[in-house]
C-alpha cells in the first residue's frame, strides 16, 4: 500500500474519513472528505484497494461505504461504527 503514502488525507484529521451516523454532520464530513479525495493523486489506486479488499468503513477513494457496497454487489446501507 505505498501509495497511501502520497494520499492528500495524510495531513488530514483521519475522523473526517469516518463520519458517525447519517445525520447533518456527518453528511457534511463526508462531503469534506470527498473534496479531499477528489484532488488526491492516489484517487484509483485507493478506491480500487477499498473496492478489493471489501473495505466497508469510511470515505475511500471518494467513495462512501454505501457506494462501494452497491459496486460489489453486497447491499446497501452504511454499518454503523
Ligand atoms: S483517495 Fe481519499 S482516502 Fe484515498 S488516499 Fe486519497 S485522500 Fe485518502
Amino acid at each position: 500500500m505505498d501509495w497511501r503514502e502520497h494520499g492528500a488525507c495524510r495531513f488530514e484529521d483521519p475522523e473526517l474519513f469516518f463520519p458517525l451516523g447519517e445525520g447533518g454532520l456527518s453528511l457534511r464530513q463526508t462531503e469534506q472528505a470527498r473534496a479531499v479525495c477528489h484532488r488526491c493523486p492516489v484517487l484509483r489506486e485507493c478506491r480500487n484497494w477499498a473496492l478489493r479488499n471489501r473495505e466497508y468503513d469510511g470515505v475511500w477513494g471518494g467513495m462512501t461505504a454505501r457506494e462501494r457496497r452497491a459496486v460489489t454487489g453486497r447491499g446497501s446501507g452504511d454499518r454503523g461504527r
